[in-house]
């Protein structure tokens, strides 16, 4: 069944009938909903309005836990409706707030080096479950607004989960999102990252919804992916390059790969130029990562000059890459580390 959260406009403006209030009470309870306010809040509604909609599930999320980072950097760990734990990390840039949430409570994807998979998929976040990280982090940040006005200005889909293994709730999160009675947020400032399943991300080129799709890539050779990413024994690099293609040429976005050398298994200068070799023609750019502290302990990150080493050479075959900061390693910022670490 929908939660409060999950509704859209004209799914409110139906229940509002069903409990025989008046239509244009959909719109007042949708705005303060996904703008982070409480039921008890709506001083607008009448108060027995207000105990029906107490009494109906919400999907939202209540903060169990903050932790800032000495770089700004706030990470939220939010308790859901039914006792789940999941988590968001808030950054604080100039030109806005960029929110990242999680769109599952854990993952199945398995892959080797990511903490958010050790405990498996615990199930799929709802839409509203999605829409009510960013309205409690909205509303937590509003007195020092980033941007200007509002304090989420971006949203990134690259916390715990694999967005596009929960497809329908991640694409109506993002219609959710950019309603402007709502957060008004544009699936242009919504990136959403997948460690590439090819027939969710041909499906959702189709969808008109123009969000950065992000591609965890890893890895320039079939190989070595499968080693680290289970999802790569269905699908080869070659699909997904072509997947990629297909969404550029339907969004006229580019797409984002994200790429964490490892020591002495994706680091070699033959896997920079093959990578570059995949990407040639195609509208992108590549995201290195410092590899976190990761799941299997042998997984070592590169040095900051063999990063630069591996940049330089992607630089050189024409790619477009830049070195991914990071920021709240104070506070377990890296995807699941503290979901995981509550879990234990
Ligand atoms: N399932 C999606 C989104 C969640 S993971 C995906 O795979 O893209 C978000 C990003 O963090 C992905 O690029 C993922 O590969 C990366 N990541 C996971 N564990 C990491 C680690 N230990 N160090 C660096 N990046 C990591």
């Amino acid at each position: 069944m929908n939660g409060l959260f999950d509704m859209d406009i004209s799914e409110m403006t139906a229940l509002m009938k069903e409990l025989g209030e008046a239509p244009y009470r959909a719109g007042q309870v949708f705005s303060k909903l996904q703008m982070g306010y409480s039921i008890d809040e709506m001083s607008e509604l009448p108060k027995a309005l207000r105990e029906k909609l107490k009494s109906l599930p919400l999907h939202g999320v209540r903060i169990e836990r903050k932790l800032i980072s000495r770089d700004g950097t706030i990470k939220y760990l939010f308790l859901l409706d039914d006792g789940n734990i999941i988590e968001s990390v808030y950054m604080n840039y100039k030109h806005g707030g960029t929110l990242c949430i999680s769109t599952q409570a854990g993952c199945r994807m398995g892959c080797v080096f990511c903490a958010s998979t050790i405990g498996g998929l615990s199930r799929n976040l709802t839409a509203g479950e999605m829409a009510a990280q960013c309205a409690a982090a909205e509303r937590d940040n509003a007195a020092e607004p980033a941007g200007g006005g509002r304090a989420v200005t971006n949203v990134v889909m690259m916390g715990c989960g694999e967005p596009l293994d929960n497809y329908e709730n991640a694409v109506k999160f993002i219609r959710l999102a950019g309603d402007p009675r709502g957060m008004g947020i544009s699936p242009r400032n919504i990136s959403l990252s997948t460690c590439a399943l090819v027939p969710q991300m041909k499906k959702l080129a189709e969808e008109g919804l123009p969000v950065t799709l992000c591609i965890s890539l890893h890895a320039a050779r079939d190989e070595i992916r499968k080693k680290l990413m289970p999802a790569a024994s269905a699908y080869s690099v070659r699909d997904i390059i072509d997947a990629a293609r297909l969404y550029v040429s339907r969004t006229g976005r580019r797409v984002i790969f994200e790429y964490a050398p490892i020591k002495g298994l994706n680091d070699s200068p033959e896997d920079a130029k093959m990578l570059a070799s995949h990407l040639k023609n195609l509208q992108c750019h590549v995201n290195l990562i410092y590899l976190n502290p990761a799941r299997e302990a042998a997984l070592e990150p590169l040095e900051h000059k063999d990063m630069k080493r591996f940049e330089a050479i992607l630089k050189a075959e024409g790619v477009s890459v830049t070195i991914r900061r990071s920021l709240g390693k104070d506070i377990q910022g890296a995807c699941g580390q503290l979901r995981s670490s509550r879990l234990e």
